[in-house]
């Protein structure tokens, strides 16, 4: 059934193929994929949308281990559970061990406290491999609203516990989280190729980038986030303290199925809050992977509970009472809905939503670097990042040139299996944005869009769709509406002032870019162009963990930014003390 992942995975000699058994309740890779490219490499003009993977060498060979056959006894998933000793001291229990239990992904499965259930009230679901659609990644049980329940009661349960082991304890949890994503990493990256269609470099990315977040967050955790006021009353002190926000929704979609979820996840865990997660149908078995890396490295039951199942179940979530704070990425409709129910209970929200970002090329800028990053910030992942390059603001002369090198660039790209090596751009993650790509190509043309270049040489499938440029005017539907998908427009304008207001002009502010050596112009972008995320010689994709992270307008809500100091924000609720000694008897 899975030959052709073998043959993706390298020249090795039969023997030693590698094997992946994919049981309904299991996914085991028994081999690991190694890449001696330098991540900075450029892959047929895509280029690594984070700064963090261009020093990161990646050392992974073909070693086929022993293939076992039986699916995962998920029970044998014992529960860890730290103690707090009468000391104060937290023991933590053995972390799962990467020998014991190799490359083992348990999939198919709630977590709720601590237990891998498989209760399906909704009956059971069959996870896709977009590049291969007659070859099901695996079977996931679909919960309903009485599965958010019972997960939301274990996370209640848990609360008390998990917020009175101090924040120390709670980072070192974190730190063995983030050990177990490193030791992961290829089995990860394998499952999440496998449902998102992404390549497997990407994928990969995620979980490094997911230890580090952790690793991170853990650091964060012991920094002071106490504030000391003056008082206009003589001798008294007044402090700010903080407390978690209480038991949390986690809403995730499927583009970063590891890394979203761990940017909201670790936060919300390290400031002491237990987490109910709902991830994106499109990739429930990589939640599951994810869900077990903070379960094996011993979070408490209760903490952190999965439940997979549709959108209703996550509306289920969203409307319980006794959810404190709900963070959420995905479609601008949903979040939106999201946000009218939380607080209309008063609860806490945050949203990360669409986005149409711009980059401006003005005719002084260096064109190896915009080409490479323009390209790859509107095509790579498959133009599936809410932070891809929608719209291509060419000032002056230097548009017939930018296009023509876009335009080579963008024909030779290499759409194909993530899982090959040689492949720069992966499916579509499903044949229904498949469907919707291609309508919104079709709307475009019939605008009067000029097709500029479309990849040639894309596979047969139906969740593939090969790249394409348009150059056009505003009056274009692509213009003002996102596609998530690898589409893009150049437009032309005569001067700068034209060119800020039309970067401007959209109902999105995420992230927006300028190609450009001139400070006036560097200055002029970062102080008026409306997004979250402004990049001088930058593409419009990628983040780094240690910054915020958010947009303006229909982009995000009104809460804090995620990631960066100010992940701890949201999670948290402060109080403020005023103390002041009382007179002497
Ligand atoms: P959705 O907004 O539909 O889904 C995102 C998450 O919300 C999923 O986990 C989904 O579950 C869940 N969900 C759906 N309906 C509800 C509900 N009523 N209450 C609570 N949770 C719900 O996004 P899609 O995945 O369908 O993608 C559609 C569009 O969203 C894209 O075309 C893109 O424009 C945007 N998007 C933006 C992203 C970003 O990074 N900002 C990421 C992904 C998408 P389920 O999967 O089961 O429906």
């Amino acid at each position: 059934m899975f030959d052709h992942q073998a043959e993706c995975l390298g020249s090795v000699d039969e023997s030693a193929k590698p094997t992946l058994v994919v049981p309904n309740v299991a996914v085991r890779y028994l081999g690991n994929q190694h890449d001696t490219r330098l991540r900075d490499e450029r892959v047929e003009g895509i280029e690594p949308s984070s700064s963090v993977w261009k020093t990161e060498v990646l050392t992974v060979e073909l070693h086929p281990r022993t293939a076992v056959a039986d699916p995962v006894n998920l029970s044998a998933c014992a529960p860890a559970r730290p103690s707090l000793g009468p000391d104060g001291v937290c023991t933590l229990p053995a972390m799962t061990s990467s020998d014991a239990s190799p490359n083992v992904v348990p999939n198919g499965a709630h977590l709720i406290g601590g237990d891998w259930s498989t209760h399906a009230p909704g009956g059971t679901a069959v996870s896709d491999n977009p590049a291969r659609p007659d070859q099901p990644v695996g079977e996931y049980p679909l919960g309903d609203v009485s599965t958010a329940a019972d997960a939301v009661t274990s996370a209640v349960d848990a609360q008390a516990a998990w917020t009175a082991l101090g924040f120390g304890a709670r980072a070192r949890i974190l730190e063995r989280v983030a050990v177990l994503f490193d030791e992961r990493a290829d089995d990860l990256a394998l499952v999440a190729t496998l449902e998102e269609g992404k390549t497997l470099p990407e994928a990969r990315g995620e979980a490094v980038l997911s230890a580090e977040t952790c690793r991170y967050q853990a650091g964060l955790a012991k920094t002071s986030t106490e504030r000391i006021f003056p008082s206009g009353t003589r001798g008294e002190t007044i402090r700010t303290v903080r407390f978690p926000l209480g038991v949390v929704g986690v809403i995730t979609p499927w583009n970063f199925p590891i890394l979203i979820p761990v940017w909201k996840i670790a936060p919300a865990l390290v400031t002491g809050n237990p987490v109910v997660w709902k991830p994106a149908s499109n990739t429930p078995l990589t939640a599951v992977a994810v869900a077990a890396v903070f379960h094996d490295a011993g979070v408490p039951p209760g903490v952190l509970n999965l439940v997979l199942g549709p959108g209703s179940m996550g509306g289920a979530l969203v409307a319980d009472e006794r959810v404190d704070g709900v963070t959420f990425t995905g479609s601008v409709g949903v979040g939106h809905g999201i946000r009218d129910v939380v607080t209309a209970r008063n609860g806490r929200v945050q949203l990360e939503l669409g986005g149409h970002n711009p980059c401006i090329v003005f005719p002084d800028a260096d064109l190896d670097m915009a080409v490479a990053a323009v390209v790859g910030g509107a095509m790579g992942a498959t133009g599936q990042k809410c932070t891809a390059t929608r719209r291509i603001i060419a000032v002056g002369n230097i548009h017939d040139e930018l296009v023509d090198r876009m335009a080579a660039a963008v024909s030779s790209l290499r759409v194909g299996d993530g899982q090959d090596a040689a492949t720069a751009i992966g499916p579509l993650v499903s044949m229904t944005a498949r469907g919707e790509v291609s309508e919104a190509i079709e709307q475009a043309k019939a605008e009067g869009a000029e097709t500029v270049a479309v990849t040639e040489g894309v596979p047969d499938g139906p969740c593939f769709q090969a790249p394409t440029l348009f150059a056009g005017g505003t009056n274009l539907t692509i213009t003002s509406e996102e596609v998530f998908g690898p589409v893009s427009t150049v437009l032309r304008v005569d001067d700068e002032d034209e060119a800020f207001a039309l970067a401007n002009d959209t109902e999105f502010g995420l992230s927006a870019s300028v190609f450009t050596n001139d400070l006036w112009k560097m200055d002029r972008a970062i102080n008026e162009m409306r997004a979250g995320i402004v990049k001088i010689n930058g593409p419009t994709t990628g983040s780094e963990i240690h910054a915020p992270f958010g947009g303006d307008k229909n982009s995000s809500g009104h809460a804090a930014r995620e990631q960066g100091d100010t992940a701890h924000e949201f999670f948290t609720r402060t109080r403020t003390a005023y103390i002041k000694p009382g007179s002497p008897r």
